[in-house]
């Protein structure tokens, strides 16, 4: 790796990506670029998808002082595109935006409504092709990864264009004979979505797409590791007919950004994927307006394979919780518990799978496992196993940064972790997974509870009534029985304790982007 590009992959792992000063030219000459990343950057460009600026008001726009900040690829360091890097007054104008669309957005009907959100499905459903070139340029991930997320994406507004037209209320038996006592389910009003980089268009579909339904409007935050595919997907919105206005984008620096959100009062509900530490700020920060808040945080994932599983089915299930997007999901299989009689077996047949993984570039078709985010996340995976290995842990396999560079990284496992290591206790969000002996069932629940996270949970077991027992007592929001991939858009995904607060997807999701109001009428007699 150039020296240049070492010191632009570490700004970036700071959080201080390059801001520049303004330039004319927001997209990178092609020229500059390798051939493969050229060759996909031109097919996005061609399908008009390569936006670079904030959307406000329908409008696309730079940032007001002119300055941009710079998109990486991490697979090779190249300079993508630079996008408008804005702050405090952009968002203001945005939530203006979103706060007088609200209005007419809400008073369309349901149908209405459903109807530009399907829309905006079909129009995502054919640029599939490039918007998961876009994902796997900006993020990293396997093209086949990236094809599932944009169904995945996709699939939350097919889900919520229909569930706009079921948003019920109630007619409740009086108490008194003269009165009639009805429910309404009115939209909170104006949400800022708040969202990270390792699922760059379902994160934001999973939280807009339920705001859009339910008559909210919207201003977007993404990450600004991943961009491009958010304001992709924003100009299919507006192609599908969703109002200017009703969804806005910025993006830039986000603690500024994050507290216009905060700060005013037209923002009444905050929608957060990311970090607990970011999560908690953005939760205290909503204190002082009294804002509805959703949080999706970071997980702690159990995987216990107990000595009556299937031995495929818990090898299958477990590498496709723990390796998918490198390890960098919430949802991750974060400590593989393995139960002393199967331990052995267990793990040779883990490591054999875990060495047909292929690492690479995502673009490349045999890829399955690509680079990590950046500098800082391979530095924090590094850190991770000097603690499990100082403290008696074995590699396995893997154990260092892979051959080809950058921010690649080896395929992992480490064996007899315990709970006194960074590997039990924390989310390493790279792709190491640490196995960890235990005796009995009691004992397997006990280390999976013992964590602050509770968001996803994976058991393997051929026993029935092992699979409830266990099931109800780990303190998570979702469990996977004898299965590592277990969302979809028609199932709640959320977490319990410091994992989150609310839930998205599903019939549960609309609640989140609604209020309920109760009406007494009087004297009907
Ligand atoms: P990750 O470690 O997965 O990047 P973060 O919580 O840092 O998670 O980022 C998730 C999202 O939160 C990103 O869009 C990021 O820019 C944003 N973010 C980070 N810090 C703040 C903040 N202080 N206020 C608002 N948003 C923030």
């Amino acid at each position: 790796m150039s020296t240049a590009m070492m010191t632009m992959r570490r700004a970036a792992a700071l959080g201080a990506r390059h801001i520049l000063a303004s330039s004319s030219s927001r997209v990178v000459p092609i020229r500059h670029m390798s051939a493969d990343v050229g060759a996909a950057m031109e097919k996005i460009r061609a399908a008009g998808l390569l936006k670079t600026q904030g959307l406000i008001a329908g409008r696309w726009v730079d940032a007001y002082d002119g300055k941009t900040i710079e998109v990486e690829n991490p697979a090779t360091g190249e300079v993508l595109a630079s996008v408008s890097c804005m702050g405090s007054r952009e968002t203001s104008d945005a939530i203006a935006s979103a706060h007088s669309t609200f209005y007419s957005w809400s008073k369309l009907t349901a149908n209405e409504r459903s109807k530009a959100l399907r829309k905006w499905y079909d129009l995502i459903i054919a640029h599939k092709e490039e918007l998961a070139l876009l994902m796997t340029l900006e993020q990293g991930k396997p093209m086949k990864e990236a094809l599932g997320e944009v169904n995945y994406g996709a699939s939350f507004l097919e889900y919520f264009a229909e569930e706009a037209k079921r948003i019920y209320g109630d007619i409740i038996p009086p108490t008194l004979s003269d009165r009639r006592l009805l429910v309404l389910k009115q939209p909170v009003g104006v949400v800022g979505a708040i969202t990270p980089w390792n699922f760059p268009l379902a994160m934001i579909t999973r939280k807009v797409g339920p705001a859009l339904a339910c008559g909210c409007t919207v201003v977007v935050k993404p990450s600004e590791f991943t961009p491009l595919t958010a304001l992709a997907a924003a100009d299919l919105a507006l192609q599908a007919g969703i109002p200017a206005g009703a969804l806005n984008v910025v993006m830039g620096n986000a603690p500024e950004i994050g507290d216009a959100l905060l700060q005013s009062t037209q923002v009444r509900k905050i929608t957060f994927t990311g970090s607990t530490a970011v999560g908690k700020k953005l939760m205290a920060g909503s204190a002082d307006t009294v804002k509805k808040v959703s949080l999706e945080l970071g997980g702690n994932a159990p995987c216990i394979v107990f000595d009556d599983a299937d031995i495929d089915v818990a090898v299958k299930g477990s590498l496709a919780a723990k390796f998918r997007n490198s390890g960098q999901t919430c949802v991750c299989a974060n400590r593989i518990l393995v139960q002393e009689g199967i331990y052995e077996k267990f793990a040779s047949a883990f490591i054999k799978a875990v060495q047909s993984l292929q690492v690479g570039n995502g673009l490349e078709e045999t890829t399955s496992q690509g680079p990590l985010i950046n500098e800082a996340a391979v530095q924090k995976v590094e850190k991770f196993i000097n603690d499990a290995t100082s403290k008696g842990a074995n590699v396995m396999v893997g154990g260092k940064r892979h051959s080809l560079g950058m921010t690649f990284y080896e395929p992992t496992v480490v064996g007899n972790v315990s709970n006194d290591m960074l590997l039990f206790r924390e989310e390493v969000f790279g792709p190491v997974a640490p196995l960890i002996p235990f005796k009995t069932e009691e004992e397997a629940i006990h280390l999976a509870n013992d964590t602050n996270a509770g968001l996803a949970a994976y058991i393997f077991t051929n026993s029935i009534p092992r699979s409830w027992r266990v099931s109800e007592s780990l303190e998570y929001g979702l469990v996977g029985v004898n299965e590592g991939i277990i969302s979809t858009e028609v199932a709640p995904f959320g977490g319990v304790k410091q994992s989150g607060l609310g839930r998205e997807g599903s019939k549960y999701g609309v609640d989140e982007y609604l209020e309920l109001k109760y009406i007494c009428m009087g004297n009907m007699s």
